[in-house]
C-alpha cells in the first residue's frame, strides 16, 4: 500500500501507477483533491494542477 504525500491517505498500486511520478509517489488523492485535479495531473505534480 502506497501513501499520498499530501494527506497521508492510502492509495492503491493501480492508483500510483496511473497518476503518480515515476518514483511511485503520489501528491493528490481522493481525500484531499478531486478526480478532475488528478486526472489533469495534480498527482504527480502536487498542487500545480494550472492548465495547460
Ligand atoms: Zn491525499
Amino acid at each position: 500500500m502506497q501513501y499520498c504525500e499530501t494527506c497521508g491517505g492510502p492509495v492503491t498500486d493501480d492508483f500510483v501507477r496511473v497518476f503518480g511520478t515515476d518514483d511511485g509517489e503520489v501528491f493528490a488523492c481522493l481525500d484531499c483533491a478531486t478526480m478532475r485535479e488528478i486526472a489533469a495531473g495534480g498527482a504527480a505534480t502536487g498542487a500545480e494542477t494550472t492548465a495547460r
